[in-house]
């Protein structure tokens, strides 16, 4: 199982070779803000763990899953995200995914639309 890809921007993040507004971090993910907000909070949250994308999840996984699901409720509180927010992870190119390497945006600070484009 790959640790690390050396080739992945977000793994180079998680190193700290490529700088990030970390919000977030425990000995298994981290949360960054996006360096393109979509929304007045707008961060991504993933595992230090190099893992493609959702659909590449194992059972194995799931305490991992549960621990990013933690960190995002954690960030949620610290912004003050009360009226509520969006969670969203892309799998594939059809969804646009552009990073592989498994995030869950977390989107709030304003009224978002639905469904999704
Ligand atoms: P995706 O389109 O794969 O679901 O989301 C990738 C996200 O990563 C995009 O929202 C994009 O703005 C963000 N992103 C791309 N490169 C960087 C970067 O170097 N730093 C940070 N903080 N976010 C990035
Ligand atoms: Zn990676």
């Amino acid at each position: 199982m790959d640790v690390r890809d050396p080739g992945c921007l977000f793994c180079r993040i998680v190193s700290g070779e490529v700088p990030s507004d970390r919000v977030y971090e425990d000995d298994l993910v981290i949360g960054f803000r996006d360096v393109a907000p979509r929304a007045p909070t707008h961060v991504l949250v993933i595992p230090r763990r190099h893992i493609p994308d959702a659909h590449a999840l194992a059972d194995e996984d799931a305490a991992l899953v549960a621990r990013c699901f933690a960190a995002l409720r954690r960030i949620a509180d610290d912004e003050g995200l009360e009226g509520g927010y969006r969670i969203v992870t892309n799998v594939g190119p059809d969804s646009g995914q552009t990073v592989f390497h498994l995030h869950f945006h977390l989107l709030g600070g304003r009224q978002l639309g639905w469904p999704p484009g």
